[in-house]
């Protein structure tokens, strides 16, 4: 699809089921599509009697006979909100860099609060790299920050209603690496130490980067680990670059990351936080493409991952 199609789809999707189900099929499998059960490309759409597709859009598999479509084996996978919503939902996630709330989504398709949040939180569960991500390399900028947090509680609350607060508040931390002029790894941590900043880094960089941070004493051990070198800048000392060393790419990710949750969402729970997290470092990380592309990359990124907490509104024990 070129760009012109690509539009025309995404506006036809947003009214009728089975074209928004052939625009998600397009941007999944492209010209080939496979089975996501077995990968078998002997497979065909099911038609009616009408010869028209059947009414639930499946396709079968000649090779292990099953049917699916769509959604199978995807973060849409279970559920029963409409494909015109998930299009509209995905779009919002993608068009815009400090992304969508639940309540937007809500206003914008009708879907309850709850559906709403139902459907981001899994669109972000298959934004999250992978453990197979690969590692960052070349020179690398690492850094902390505190985001997020739920609203002071009331004066008037007794002390044993009051949130513990740490020294950072009701903020929680958060670590992150990017490569200079490639992606960003992130994560949300209980708590920042030195041990935690090592595990992340051991898991996210290659240990033949050169690496960059504040001067920070957290830093010195995992920073022996790198064979390309530790260097830091003296933020103590007001100093933010000497030379190429500085840590201004991160510090910029993190200035987008908290902008998101100052100006879209205001109360997000610890719980999902790292959901939030995750789909920033996506949007960051296709950064460089057109939000059509942005979009066909976080339905690829749905691909293979699904997420079987209950969709509210839906029978429950
Ligand atoms: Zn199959």
């Amino acid at each position: 699809m070129n760009t012109k199609e690509h539009l025309m789809a995404l506006r036809e999707a947003a009214n009728d089921e089975r074209k928004a189900a052939e625009y998600l099929e397009a941007l999944r499998w492209g010209n080939d599509p496979a089975c996501p059960r077995c990968g078998s490309v002997a497979v065909y759409r099911m038609t009616g009697r009408d010869g028209q597709r059947e009414k639930h859009l499946r396709w079968r598999c000649r090779d292990c006979k099953r049917m699916y479509s769509v959604r199978t084996v995807s973060v849409l996978e279970e559920t029963r909100l409409p494909l015109t919503t998930w299009c509209h939902a995905f779009w919002r996630c993608c068009a815009s860099k400090k992304g969508v709330s639940a309540l937007q989504i809500q206003r914008e398709t009708g879907i309850g609060y709850r559906a709403a949040l139902f459907m981001l939180n899994r669109i972000r569960f298959g934004m999250a790299d992978g453990a197979d991500a690969p590692k960052l390399f070349g020179t690398v900028e690492a850094d902390e920050a505190y985001v997020g947090g739920k609203p002071r509680c009331k004066n008037n609350a007794l002390p044993s209603e009051r949130p513990k607060q740490g020294p950072k508040g009701n903020l929680a931390p958060v670590v992150a690496v990017v490569q200079r002029g490639g992606p960003v790894r992130v994560r949300h941590v209980a708590k920042v130490s030195g041990a935690t900043l090592r595990a992340f880094l051991l898991d996210t960089v290659d240990t033949g980067a050169r690496l960059m941070t504040d001067e920070h004493r957290m830093y010195i051990r995992a920073g022996r680990l790198f064979r390309g070198g530790h260097e830091t800048v003296q933020h103590s000392a007001k100093e933010y670059a000497r030379g190429d060393v500085t840590t201004n790419t991160i510090e910029g990710f993190f200035s987008l990351l908290k902008r998101k949750f100052y100006g879209t969402h205001h109360a997000v729970s610890r719980e999902h936080l790292h959901r939030y997290v995750a789909e920033a470092a996506f949007i960051y990380n296709a950064r460089k493409v057109d939000d059509l592309e942005r979009m066909r990359l976080a339905v690829k990124a749905g691909e293979g991952k699904r997420l079987f907490f209950r969709e509210p509104g839906t029978a429950a024990a």
